[in-house]
């Protein structure tokens, strides 16, 4: 199954994204949590991308589509893939149809999980994440439910952060939900419900 997931920032892709690895097995390519990463460890992507992040703007499209280029070089993708915050903008869509062409590994489906912006503002602000095992929880979680690790909050979930970052979704990605809507492979899902009544309804869609 070759699947992007689409929503603002706060939608719940994440936590989609987990439920799916968990029951079909596949990579989760999170493009965001392969920007932390190269961040904390100090390489040249990481301090490349860090000033962007922080401002809640996105990366170069550049930087962006050739790290995930070689992401999907890795063998583990064969099986399929979930893209989770990729492509962000036009230009990375068309960049990923044309590797999927090359590769001959058409997308299957693009899940949009839709909720209203200002649900979003009030999760985003509310949301902690596990240093050790990348769970994510809210402010209501003093450790990590799963591994008692530490939460933290992302420096990009401050209020004014979310708010630029909404802006951003607003302008250079909801653009893709037409995209993919014209390439037939769009889903809408409504998000602003519990986690799992959302992923019982992914879970239809994909396996209709
Ligand atoms: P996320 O965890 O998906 O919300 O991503 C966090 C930040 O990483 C974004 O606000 C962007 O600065 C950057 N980022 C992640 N994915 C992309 C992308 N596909 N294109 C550009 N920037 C990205």
């Amino acid at each position: 199954m070759n699947i992007v997931l689409l929503g603002a920032p706060g939608a719940g892709k994440g936590t989609q994204a987990a439920k799916l690895v968990e029951e079909f097995n596949l990579p989760h390519i999170s493009t965001g949590d392969m920007l932390r990463a190269a961040v904390k460890a100090g390489t040249e992507l990481g301090k490349k991308a860090k000033s962007y992040m922080d401002a809640g703007n996105l990366v170069p499209d550049e930087v962006i589509i050739g790290l995930v280029i070689e992401r999907l070089a890795e063998p583990d993708t064969q099986v399929g893939f979930i893209l989770d915050g990729f492509p962000r903008t036009t230009a990375q869509a068309v960049a990923l149809d044309a590797e999927l062409a090359k590769l001959e590994r058409p997308l299957d489906a693009a899940l949009l999980i839709d909720v209203d912006p200002e649900v979003i503002v009030r999760r985003l602000t509310a949301r902690r994440m596990c240093r050790d095992c990348g769970y994510i929880g809210s402010a209501a979680d003093a450790v990590c439910p799963k591994c008692a690790g530490e939460m933290y909050q992302r420096d990009d979930d401050n209020e004014a952060t979310v708010r630029n970052r909404l802006d951003v979704y607003d302008k250079s990605t909801s653009p893709l939900v037409d995209y993919y809507r014209g390439c037939d492979v769009l889903v809408s899902i409504d998000g602003d419900r519990d986690p799992n009544v959302v992923y019982a309804d992914v879970k239809q869609a994909l396996t209709a």
